[in-house]
């Protein structure tokens, strides 16, 4: 077993002051994998100063300079893609192929912010035209300053990269604290830090809980920005710490996405995405589309073409390759997500697949794939976050009605609309509140398209140009010509 105590500041690795240790498990063989530190304010101390040391040389870079360590990170990481795919599986849970989709994808946010670090070089000393004459105004964009990094556990090595690729691309230094849930794949980043001569305190890594390092970064002094995914919970907590101090913040939190299947859909084509939509990641997914919004006239069909679907997933250990759904990430999801299958029962919810239609592994944070039909619209399980397995459908008579359910939601993070018409699909898409609207696709995230949520989905985005403008303060110099 690994006992994590230190942490990475100023390219080092120092003992955390923090005395707690927490265990980080293995959810599919429930054993502890590791030991690692609960953190200490006084670790953010430190690593915010390393941080604000690094700035200066730093943001003093080009954009051109800088995407060389953008590079490095997306090389340092592709050379270890088995390795890490097989630890992201380890501690998170998830199957192999869906770690490989993570790992990918987060190279692929490497690069494509090297790209973007080069790009800005353009963007910097650009004429503003004017109406009035004899006087000139010139744009720049600088860095936000030090920033504070704060992810969650369901896409380990993800999450992370599409805050800290374009933070670095921008000339910002940074502060990450990933998920004390998994916080093992992460380490990787300083380990690439070293290799690829990143100036020292530009990239510090903080291993801890909430309390232990979250709670106290967000609300450093000394900390210009924070960027946050996770839960609307602490999303909250985090934005009033900023508020404190006037701080920026960009919130990436949860979501109720729908799926709407229109009634000129192919069933069996609409189960595929149904269920890539949900059932990936064992539901724990913050754009899972886990309400299923089906036209009357295919329903039934469809519910067929699901259940058959659920009863071929195969569940098990997430490092066998012919596994389909691992377990969830820990203990306490679980539980959270049998309290709404309880919920579903005390409601008497009708189920195409219901908790008890299969025996679960011996061993494992598992919970059964589940689907309930024409679950009330005021019901929990058709409002709230799941974060798990859960799937909740309901009929409509046609496509208004398909919209007005789709939106009728607090949160507005994602949705999909499956049609047998890719330009009615697109229309029917232009109607939904969510930042991320695929048709007649699974969920294809790419690094050039925008990411976050509407209502309570989150306040800005990430990936894209949009990424990296969260973490660039606009600035303008105005003078005779
Ligand atoms: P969480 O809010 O419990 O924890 C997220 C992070 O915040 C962790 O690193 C945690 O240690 C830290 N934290 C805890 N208390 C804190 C505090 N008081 N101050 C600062 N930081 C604190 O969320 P989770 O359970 O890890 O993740 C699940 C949630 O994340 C879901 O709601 C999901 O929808 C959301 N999520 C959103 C996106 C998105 O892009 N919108 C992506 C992934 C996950």
């Amino acid at each position: 077993m690994q006992r994590l105590g230190h942490q990475f500041i100023d390219n080092r690795w120092v003992p955390s002051r923090g005395e707690r240790r927490l265990s980080v498990m293995n959810p599919y063989r429930e054993e502890v994998i590791a030991e690692v530190t609960a953190g200490h304010p006084g670790d953010v101390d430190a690593a915010v100063a390393a941080a604000r040391r690094a700035l200066p040389a730093w943001r003093a870079l080009s954009g051109t300079e800088r995407a060389v360590y953008l590079k490095g990170f997306a090389d340092g990481l592709a050379r270890r893609r088995d390795e890490l795919v097989r630890l992201s599986s380890t501690n998170n849970g998830k199957v192999l192929a869906e770690a490989g989709i993570d790992l990918d994808d987060a190279i692929a946010c490497y690069r494509y912010y090297a790209g973007q670090a080069r790009v800005l070089d353009q963007r910097q000393d650009r004429l503003v035209e004017l109406e009035m004459e004899g006087v000139e105004a010139r744009c720049y964009h600088d860095p936000v300053g030090v920033v504070g990094l704060i992810t969650p556990w369901n896409f380990p090595l993800v999450t992370s990269a599409w805050k800290l690729a374009p933070a670095l691309a921008a000339g910002c230094t940074a502060v990450l604290k990933p998920s004390e849930v998994t916080p093992l794949p992460e380490r990787v980043l300083a380990e690439i830090a070293l290799e690829i001569g990143l100036p020292a305190g530009v990239f510090n890594l903080l291993l801890g809980d909430g309390e232990g390092i979250g709670a106290p970064l967000a609300a450093h002094q000394a900390i210009d920005k924070v960027s946050f995914t996770g839960s609307n919970r602490v999303g909250e907590a985090v934005m009033r710490a900023a508020a404190e101090r006037t701080a920026d913040v960009s919130l990436e939190l949860g979501g109720k996405s729908p799926i709407l299947v229109l009634d000129d859909a192919d069933p069996d084509q609409a189960a595929d995405w149904v269920m890539a939509g949900l059932y990936f990641n064992a539901g724990q997914i913050c754009s899972a589309t886990s309400r299923l919004i089906v036209h009357d006239a295919i329903a039934e069909p469809l519910y067929d073409a699901l259940a058959a679907r659920i009863d071929a997933l195969t569940l098990g250990d997430p490092l066998e390759e012919a596994t389909d759904m691992g377990p969830l990430t820990s203990a306490r999801q679980r539980e959270s997500v049998q309290t709404y299958l309880t919920i579903a029962e005390q409601e008497g919810l009708k189920a195409v697949r219901d908790v008890g239609h299969r025996e679960l592994p011996e061993r494992g944070y598992f919970v059964a794939p589940t689907l309930y039909r024409d679950v009330p619209v005021q019901s929990r399980l058709w409002r709230e976050e799941i974060f798990g397995p859960v799937l909740c459908a309901r009929g409509v008579a046609g496509e208004a009605e398909a919209i007005e359910l789709a939106n009728d939601s607090d949160f507005g993070l994602a949705a999909t609309v499956v049609s047998g018409d890719g330009e009615r699909a697109r229309r029917v898409g232009r109607q939904l509140q969510a930042g991320s609207i695929w048709f007649n696709s699974e969920q294809l995230v790419l690094p050039e398209t925008g990411w976050g949520g509407f209502k309570r989905s989150g306040i800005g985005r990430e990936l894209g140009p949009w990424g990296l403008s969260a973490y660039l303060a606009v600035k303008h110099l105005v003078g005779p010509v």
